[in-house]
């Protein structure tokens, strides 16, 4: 036995694996519904034009060098990607209430966030967390890796494949007071259902009532509605109710830098002394992590945001990533109702939003369609949207009807 005999092996994590099988099939139609990234009709991945732009600028800029970043990031970025989640006019922002790291990703955003609660919070007793039923999964190990212990609340519906809103409030209002819950601010992962305004302000109202603390989650600002104002809906509404709140931002998806690792963390403090002394915590965390985070990323999405060219270019494709994702539900729709005539109801469909479709299918009809179909997804039946174009759509189709029937 060599000196790591006592390590334990770890299984593969289920996404990556599930991309790994469907690389190794040979089988021409094949369909990878798996991964959470975004595939143009060719399915190919697509960098976004604007992004082409703003790195031809960076390239020819002479000033351009490698020196580190600050240990919170580079500021331009930070500001501006506060003004884009909060509102260009938030009055949070403008009495300087908010303070903004940038981090590694939304991952890095969410694990800063866990970290600073798990040191600074005033817990009433155990340090929890309330995530809703399902989440993404990373969520789970992440809180635990800062001593949080994470659990569940209600959100999911399978019977309704929608909300399951008055449980969610029912429990939410049973909580120890100041409970701290994780909201995903659009675009829920993985289900695609979103509470209403009405639904958020109620959800509002609650927390301040109970005093809880909002984690905002926000993976997919723009990419869900393709207009990044309207997916901020929710988070603007807790900062004008001053619901005590942080923001977990990510540029993953919405401007398609996965492997840039470009996010950032928005803390929204009482007042402005009290967001200097945050910021100067969270700075000494950060540091003892990254030391200082990458600037390619950041100098990108500093360019997009702060460059009114840049920016009208981004949010042109952004709708353009929204809408083929959402003219996919519309055809799949189609063809399952209309054509098909697929046993079922297939509202959620299109009523769900984002990249993510939770289909309501068994874990057994999952799988039959992986065996049969070569179709991969994962097994609670979710699927990627991005992963359909007009290639594969009717394939897709007829195979899901099949594994229905
Ligand atoms: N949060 C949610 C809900 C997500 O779905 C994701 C990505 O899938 C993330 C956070 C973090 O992604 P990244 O670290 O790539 O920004």
């Amino acid at each position: 036995p060599g000196k790591w005999h006592s390590v334990p092996l770890a299984p593969p994590d289920s996404i990556f694996k599930l991309t790994a099988a469907y690389k190794d099939d040979p089988f021409p139609q094949k369909i990878n519904l798996g991964v959470g990234a975004y595939r143009d009709d060719d399915n190919k991945p697509w960098v976004l034009p604007v992004v082409k732009k703003a790195t031809e600028r960076l390239l020819t800029d002479p000033e351009l060098d490698h020196e580190y970043l600050p240990i919170t990031g580079l500021p331009s970025f930070t500001s501006a990607a506060a003004r884009l989640i909060l509102g260009p006019d938030s009055p949070a922002i403008k009495r300087g209430h908010v303070t903004s790291v940038q981090t590694i990703s939304g991952t890095g955003a969410n694990h800063l966030g866990g970290l600073f609660l798990s040191r600074f919070y005033k817990w009433s007793n155990e340090k929890k967390i309330y995530l809703s039923d399902p989440t993404w999964v990373n969520h789970f190990a992440i809180f635990r890796n800062v001593g949080i212990e994470p659990l569940t609340y209600p959100y999911y519906d399978p019977k309704t494949i929608g909300l399951a809103f008055d449980l969610f409030l029912e429990t939410l209002s049973n909580l120890p007071e100041r409970s701290v819950i994780v909201l995903h601010a659009c675009a829920h992962n993985p289900t695609g259902v979103d509470p209403t305004r009405e639904q958020w302000a109620q959800i509002a109202e609650l927390f301040l009532k109970k005093g809880h603390y909002a984690f905002f989650d926000c993976a997919y600002q723009g990419f869900a509605s393709g207009d990044l104002d309207n997916d901020a809906w929710a988070v603007r509404e807790f900062v004008k109710k001053e619901v005590p709140l942080l923001v977990c931002q990510s540029f993953a998806k919405n401007a398609g830098l996965y492997g840039e690792r470009i996010g950032a963390l928005h803390v929204v403090a009482p007042t402005d002394e009290a967001a200097a002394r945050v910021k100067s915590q969270l700075s000494v965390l950060s540091r003892s992590e990254i030391s200082n985070p990458p600037a390619h990323g950041a100098r990108l999405v500093s360019l997009i945001l702060n460059d009114a060219e840049l920016f009208a270019d981004w949010k042109r494709d952004i709708s353009t990533m929204a809408n083929r994702i959402i003219d996919m539900r519309k055809e799949l729709y189609r063809l399952l109702t209309d054509e098909l005539k697929t046993p079922g109801n297939w509202d959620h469909i299109v009523n769900q939003i984002g990249m993510f479709s939770f289909t309501g299918i068994t874990p057994e009809q999952s799988q039959a369609l992986t065996e049969k179909a070569h179709i991969y997804l994962t097994q609670n039946g979710r699927i990627s949207m991005a992963g359909l174009n007009s290639h594969n759509i009717r394939y897709f189709a007829e195979s899901l009807d099949k594994a229905v029937r």
